[in-house]
């Protein structure tokens, strides 16, 4: 079996504190500040320098957004970081899984691309947060379409995310999101059928009145 490789660290904080991609909120910078900036710092020391610098060159064109744990409401201004695209109509459109929609073809209006990270993060395994900062700098990497058009557009633009994890030296992050991903998934469906027999029982099918 192949063992998989763990990144090794290539930045120091200050370069990391001085470049474009740390997520600067007022003057003092903490690499500590929460379990997503330790993931967030955790990744960004590893990253290859081709894509850091790939990375580093997109700053502009995007925002991180991490709000704090206890923050439950605010008003929050984002820059506009993408402006509108022509999107031509999409030639097929495949089956949808609830979780992607396809954009009609036209103008899309400006955007904030926006890397949000929930308070949720502070709550998961280390190799969880790991993974999903990832992910989701992989996704700023390859450049990918903020609204791919239908799920295998969708999934297409999730295997090359997480083959770009495993090439930075998280594979073994992207193994245990995977595996948690897949025990959510089926406790989720234990829970359905549960639900459903019991609903069966409670309510059995109406007599013939
Ligand atoms: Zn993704």
């Amino acid at each position: 079996m192949k063992t998989l490789q763990a990144a090794k660290i290539r930045r120091s904080w200050n370069t990391i504190y001085e470049g474009p991609l740390w997520p600067s909120q007022g003057l003092c910078a903490d690499p500590e500040e929460s379990r997503r900036h330790m993931a967030i710092y955790h990744v960004l020391q590893r990253i290859p320098p081709k894509d850091y610098k790939t990375l580093a060159d997109s700053a502009d064109r995007w925002e991180w957004y991490i709000p704090h744990w206890e923050a439950l409401a605010m008003v929050y201004p984002f820059p506009v970081t993408a402006q509108g695209e022509l999107r031509p109509a999409e030639p097929s459109v495949p089956a949808q899984d609830g979780r992607i929609h396809v954009p009609r073809a036209g103008f899309t209006r400006p955007s904030a691309v926006i890397l949000y990270l929930s308070p949720r993060l502070e709550l998961v395994g280390w190799n969880i947060i790991v993974a999903c900062v990832a992910h989701e700098l992989a996704h700023l990497c390859l450049k990918h379409r903020l609204i791919p058009g239908g799920k295998t557009a969708y999934d297409a633009q999730e295997a090359e995310a997480w083959a770009l994890v495993a090439k930075w030296g998280f594979g073994k992050e992207a193994a245990m999101h995977a595996a948690r991903a897949k025990q959510i998934d089926t406790a989720r469906k234990v829970f359905a059928r549960r639900l459903h027999e019991k609903l069966a029982t409670a309510n059995p099918p109406a007599g013939d009145d």
